[in-house]
């Protein structure tokens, strides 16, 4: 250790290079692995460079030293916490927005970038990113890579990325995209060759490290609108998604059920205290004058086209039995979550438990995360309302959204963890214990592909020739499985 330590400190100045017990425990735990549950790293160090990156993994390679990328650390499955200690890469000092292309409508960013500073700069531009409903303090970079679910999903191909700047520890630095010719900007995600951009996406920092990215950013347009919707029950609300998002009639929709939208209430208050309504045993049932859910969706462009798009959709939703709730009526008697909503699907912004508002108790929100067909999400949202009545303490709640041309939607199912820290530690081992088999009878019954990698061996497993590819593309790139190992993916 004494002679890696050295090593790297002929590359890291003293400021950005940590062996310090009080430092390294900091990165030992997430709000999924409590304190004490994971090996703290070894060290730690800040780059500034891509050339930094390139000498911190040749060390590492050569020493057979695990690393783990960190951008701002904020996902909630313990993906850049270092299970098998080695080596921190915290990529919050590459913190650049290099360009904001106007005219070809991208941005390209460094990883430790966060939502907020990205909004606020593109806001100055005109533009709009995706936001996932995360912490504006996450990285855009880092959770485009993880394939994000958000405000956007809708509109664009789930995918924001386009060309990457990659390192690794053996290929190198790879540039993907049209970023691979020196002349053709870092614009497009394809050209004439293979797509190697994809190969970086969900790879949770098991290949390499992403050392700047370009992403798609959205032109904001003449009017921008939030347009709220309410059913009663699920199937409407997705036959009413599905299809304004197949007919071009919104950038973005997602259905929230009535749990969700007193939280938000409640984040607005600032309050740390539960409202009663929220921990009745029948969680199914709205309480009084709140609608089982709302379907809050985005539309932007030019005024005569968004009024348009507003009438019809407003005529969809009576169609299929819902409702239209008019701005005014939303501000007066559900400020909290209209002012939720406004902010993150029209202003761009993220309020949110944890940084912005001072609620301790929901800290966690342990969810069962998943993709699925239309049809099956309807499946689904039956399967787990028994599931939560038999295993489940109150309160929980879903959200659901579909991705471009709503051939899938995301839906995430969440508990809402309250308690004394003794019982909320049990009843997070109690979840997991659920959780553990859950993801695999969803996808044998259901179609459902657990949104995100939960580690679990024997998915990756499941994937048969497919797996045997990525493994032998990980032969070339990381031999010697220093990239985030302990993901169970490698
Ligand atoms: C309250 C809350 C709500 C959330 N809701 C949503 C949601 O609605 N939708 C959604 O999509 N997400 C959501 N998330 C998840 C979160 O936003 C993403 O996981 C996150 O953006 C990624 O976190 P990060 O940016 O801090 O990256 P990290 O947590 O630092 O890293 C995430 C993973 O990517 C790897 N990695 C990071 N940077 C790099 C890099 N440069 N190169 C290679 N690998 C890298 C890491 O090793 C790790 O495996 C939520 C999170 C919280 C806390």
């Amino acid at each position: 250790m004494r002679e890696l330590y050295r090593a790297l400190s002929s590359v890291f100045p003293k400021d950005r290079i940590s062996e310090d017990e009080a430092v390294l425990a900091g990165y030992s735990a997430d709000s999924s692995i409590p304190p004490g549950f994971s090996a703290a790293p070894s060290a730690v160090v800040l780059p500034v460079t891509v050339e930094e990156v390139k000498h911190l993994l040749q060390i590492a390679d050569r020493f057979r030293i695990p690393v783990t990328p960190l951008a701002r650390g904020s996902n909630i499955a313990g993906m850049a916490v270092p299970v098998q200690g080695g080596i921190v890469a915290d990529l919050r000092l590459m913190n650049k927005i290099i360009e904001i292309n106007k005219d070809a409508a991208y941005a390209l960013v460094e990883p430790g970038v966060t939502f907020h500073e990205l909004s606020a700069e593109l806001k100055k531009a005109g533009f709009f990113c995706h936001l996932p409903t995360a912490a504006g303090g996450s990285s855009p970079l880092a959770n485009y890579l993880m394939r994000p679910s958000g405000n956007f999903s809708a509109g664009w191909d789930p995918d924001p990325l386009l060309s990457l700047e990659v390192v690794t520890p053996q290929a190198g630095i790879i540039k993907t995209g049209s970023a691979s010719f020196e002349t053709a900007g870092w614009r497009a995600r394809y050209h004439c060759f293979p797509d190697v951009t994809g190969l970086f996406a969900n790879s949770y920092g098991t290949l390499g490290i992403v050392t700047k990215g370009a992403v798609k950013i959205f032109d904001r347009g003449e009017e921008e609108r939030l347009i709220l919707t309410t059913f009663n029950s699920f199937p409407p609300a997705v036959e009413y998604m599905k299809n304004i998002v197949r007919r071009n009639l919104a950038q973005s929709v997602t259905f929230w059920t009535w749990g969700w939208n007193v939280f938000h209430e409640m984040m607005r208050a600032k309050s740390e205290k539960m409202p009663p309504e929220m921990l009745k045993p029948d969680q199914k049932t709205p309480p009084p004058g709140i609608p089982f859910g709302i379907a809050s969706a985005r539309v932007s462009g030019y005024r005569e086209v968004v009024e348009a798009q507003q009438n019809v959709m407003i005529r969809l939703a009576r169609e299929l039995g819902g409702d239209f709730m008019e701005e005014d009526e939303a501000r007066e008697k559900h400020p909290g979550c209209y002012e939720y909503l406004k902010a993150y699907f029209v202003e761009g912004i993220h309020p949110k438990p944890g940084e912005e508002s001072q609620i301790r108790a929901g800290l966690h929100l342990p969810g069962c995360l998943l993709s699925a067909e239309p049809r099956n999400v309807i499946e689904i949202e039956k399967f787990m309302w028994n599931l939560a009545e038999k295993h489940f303490k109150p309160p929980y709640f879903y959200r659901a959204l579909p991705y471009c041309h709503a051939r899938e939607f995301f839906f995430a199912f969440v508990v809402y963890v309250t308690g004394s820290l003794i019982e909320e530690r049990e009843y997070l081992q109690h979840l997991k214990g659920i959780y553990g088999k859950l993801y695999r009878d969803l996808l044998r019954n259901y179609g459902g592909v657990m949104f995100r990698y939960r580690k679990d061996p024997a998915f990756f497993g499941m994937t048969g020739t497919y797996g045997e590819l990525v493994r032998n593309i990980k032969k070339l790139v990381d031999p010697n499985n220093i990239m985030n190992p302990g993901m169970l993916l490698f």
